[in-house]
């Protein structure tokens, strides 16, 4: 249908990168990009039009995310033809605009179209030799300075080589090199450096992609005191078995996977190597504040309980139910299995723990409301939390004691 308007329109019309990729590799892929030779906004505009699509133009780059009423999502980008000044192409190319296109990706393996034009529709288009790779199971840039261009790319190379089980190949691991030695990684932002290490995070196994950059010395680019060893592979092992047990918990809590991996990687850093790579990366003052202070908390209860051998279920809860879950996670992980029980319990039963009594029973207690309501009610819940009171006639005979 898509194929159809396009036609209709006098443009093509191309599924491209990641999509086309995974088709080939037979992995599920949801996203789907799509590269217009035309004009990409005509084309959502359009779609929304006869499709009764929802869509968001971006009329600066000339792309558009479209929603489809079955809520599928396709981005549209146009291929312009005045893309030649990127540093890898000769001074005279003459190529389609879709060749354009993507010839300016990372890879090979993300440089394929198929072609949805009804006469041509599934036709696909390999300029590159991205099948080739795709068989000898090869990551390779499409020109020499890719790695200038974006040095992002190097954080992207090693996450699909890992993912797929790939091999980076020589040349373009010579290039990576070359980059590394001219320092090359911070020519880019700080939030676009992050917004991989993001990407890195979320990927199924983070700690391959990090060993991997480890041995690369990508990641002492990164940050000098950044490093990787057998205490740091233990930590994202627990890091991965934590959240797996607790997705499958709690699957409607929300938390943020990339963070609590990102405490992980920051694990043996001091706070000043912590505080400048967080400013590399251009996190907000207010935001980098936050999390020192959170993981400042986390390091003192992890002191304190290190010292433990028991604890009073009402001492967990009054410690952790102010802390955000991600570093409540975290600390999961660097705890022994025994201390490990205590959050487990904390998660399953403690946190939704409440007394019988509440502030209306008190008031028919004849207590008058105010500030003293919220510590009786919080010393019951601490009395029951430890079992110290069982039924409704212990909880009133707590509140007459207070
Ligand atoms: P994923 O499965 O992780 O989503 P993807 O290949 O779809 O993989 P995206 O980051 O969504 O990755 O990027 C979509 C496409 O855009 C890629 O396939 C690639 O062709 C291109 N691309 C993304 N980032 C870059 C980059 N830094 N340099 C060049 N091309 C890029």
């Amino acid at each position: 249908k898509i194929g159809m308007i396009a036609e209709n329109l006098g443009y093509n019309v191309y599924a491209v990168g990641g999509f086309v990729r995974d088709l080939l590799l037979r992995q599920e892929n949801l996203d789907i990009d799509l590269v217009v030779e035309g004009d990409g906004i005509t084309l959502a505009k359009k779609l929304q039009k006869e499709i009764n699509a929802h869509i968001h133009t971006y009329q600066k780059f000339g792309t558009a995310v479209v929603i489809l009423p079955d809520g599928f999502r396709l981005d549209i980008a146009t291929a312009r033809t005045e893309y030649y000044e990127f540093p890898g192409a000769l001074p005279k190319v003459e190529m389609s605009s879709l060749k354009l296109d993507l010839y300016r990706r990372d890879f090979t393996i993300n440089a394929l179209a198929i072609k949805l034009n009804p006469k041509q529709f599934g036709l696909l288009l390999d300029f590159f030799g991205a099948q080739r790779d795709l068989k000898e199971r090869m990551i390779r840039v499409l020109y020499n300075l890719s790695f200038v261009e974006d040095p992002t790319r190097i954080l992207r190379a090693v996450r699909f080589e890992q993912r797929f089980g790939f091999r980076i190949s020589k040349q373009t691991l010579d290039l990576i090199r070359q980059a590394l030695k001219l320092n090359l990684l911070f020519q880019t932002t700080g939030s676009r450096i992050w917004h991989e290490l993001k990407c890195i995070f979320g990927e199924t196994n983070p700690a391959a992609i990090i060993e991997r950059l480890n041995e690369l010395s990508v990641l002492k680019s990164l940050h000098p005191a950044l490093k990787w060893d057998k205490s740091l592979k233990k930590l994202f092992k627990e890091i991965e078995a934590v959240l797996s047990w607790f997705e499958l918990l709690f699957l409607e809590e929300k938390y943020v996977k990339e963070e609590v991996y990102l405490l992980g990687l920051l694990d043996p850093l001091k706070e000043e190597e912590v505080n400048s790579f967080l400013t590399v990366l251009e996190f907000p003052k207010s935001k980098k504040e936050l999390f020192f202070k959170k993981r400042r908390e986390i390091f003192n209860i992890y002191g304190l309980w290190q010292k433990k051998r028991e604890i009073k279920p009402s001492l967990v809860y009054l410690t952790i139910k102010e802390i955000p879950l991600e570093f409540v996670l975290y600390l999961m992980a660097k705890l022994s299995p025994a201390k490990k029980k205590w959050l487990s319990l904390y998660f399953t039963q403690w946190r939704d723990i409440k007394p019988i009594l509440t502030g209306d029973d008190l008031k028919a207690m004849g207590l008058k409301p105010g500030p003293i309501f919220r510590t009786i009610l919080e010393e019951l819940l601490k009395a029951r939390l430890d079992g110290k009171v069982k039924t409704e006639e212990d909880e009133k005979k707590l509140v007459k004691k207070i």
